[in-house]
């Protein structure tokens, strides 16, 4: 085998491994391997891709968002494709995003930073102000519903103060109390524990029984949405400081930036932190913050251009400790 038949052999196999791997994580909320490993050998297939474009496959993770949409649920379409995100891992990765996007819009722009919340993401709809519908991201395309279960998380107003028709998209997660507590029930129970918020967040919004979901106390942070130009809002700062007046729930630390270094600052900041928040987080999320500038940088196959997630290195160790002191 030449070097480059190898490449490609190992391109292939790669899709392989990624394709079961995000079965196992996406419909089975059952991960055999971490999500530093997931990121490790995706990074490497991304990286063959780029060497060899004509050879890469229709399947390949890189072509599409999420997995298979499960069958026990009734499928919804959505109005507008749920993506997912590119993804930096050092301060290089985010000096070519920002230089990036200063290059396409021929200027320097504002940026807002979120904490990348460990869960997963909803869309959830409302007409005349009454809450109709929740769906999984699914296939970026089609989702699953989810709505009986979204409706017994508190903080979804189920009834809005205006008659708004409007779609609030966001990311479902699992407070590390409602967590702690779970496993420690599940175990005096005699039942298998969760490996993290995020899985048990996953397994939890899709309980056949809306009962069980109620229990185990999930939480919503909403960050976009679908909505008429009459709200008067234009841009990601705005959304913020507007969703609030709609009882829509935002999460309170997020911050405007207006340089690579600005952004760096707050990635460390949120980084030194990120152990005490009563929520998991797995990165920062950086977004051109103008809603017409973002329109015009576009998007990709499968993420938008004008966004980027920072992942935090891996701390698995770390995380496995902190677990045990608060259990026993
Ligand atoms: P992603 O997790 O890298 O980023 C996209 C997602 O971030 C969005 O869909 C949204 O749900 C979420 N998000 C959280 N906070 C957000 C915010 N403030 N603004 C916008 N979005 C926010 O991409 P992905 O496609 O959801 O998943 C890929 C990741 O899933 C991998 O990088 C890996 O970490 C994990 N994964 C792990 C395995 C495994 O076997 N362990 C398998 C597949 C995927």
């Amino acid at each position: 085998m030449t070097k480059d038949q190898e490449n490609i052999q190992r391109m292939h196999d790669l899709v392989d491994q990624l394709n079961h791997l995000a079965h196992q994580y996406y419909v089975l909320d059952q991960p055999s391997v971490s999500d530093a490993e997931y990121d490790r050998l995706y990074q490497e297939l991304l990286s063959l891709e780029q060497d060899y474009p004509d050879y890469i496959l229709s399947e390949s993770p890189s072509q599409r968002v999420g997995d298979q949409v499960s069958e026990t649920f009734a499928k919804v379409r959505h109005s507008q494709p749920m993506l997912s995100l590119a993804n930096a891992f050092n301060r290089e990765d985010i000096d070519r995003f920002v230089a990036n996007v200063y290059k396409e819009l021929g200027k320097q722009v504002e940026f807002v930073c979120e904490l990348k919340i460990d869960g997963l993401s909803v869309a959830i709809n409302y007409e005349k102000g009454r809450y109709v519908q929740a769906a999984t991201r699914g296939n970026g395309e089609i989702g699953e519903n989810i709505t009986a279960n979204v409706k017994t998380i508190e903080s979804v107003p189920k009834k809005l103060s205006e008659p708004l028709d409007i779609e609030v998209r966001g990311e479902i997660f699992m407070p590390k109390s409602s967590f702690l507590k779970l496993n420690q029930d599940r175990e005096a129970a005699g039942l298998a524990t969760f490996a993290n918020p995020r899985n048990s967040a996953a397994g939890t919004i899709r309980q056949l029984d809306p009962k069980v979901t109620a229990r185990r106390q999930l939480d919503v942070f909403l960050y976009s949405g679908v909505f008429s130009e009459d709200l008067g809002i234009h841009s990601q700062a705005d959304l913020f400081a507007k969703f609030p007046d709609y009882q829509f729930q935002v999460n309170p630390l997020h911050r405007t930036c207006h340089s690579a270094d600005e952004i760096w600052d707050y990635i460390i900041e949120m980084g030194d932190n990120r152990h005490d928040l009563p929520y998991d987080i797995d990165g920062i999320v950086v977004k051109v913050s103008d809603f017409d500038q973002q329109e015009q940088l576009g998007r990709t196959v499968k993420a938008p251009k004008w966004a980027i997630a920072y992942k935090f290195p891996a701390e698995e160790a770390k995380t496995q400790l902190k677990t045990i002191e608060w259990t026993v």
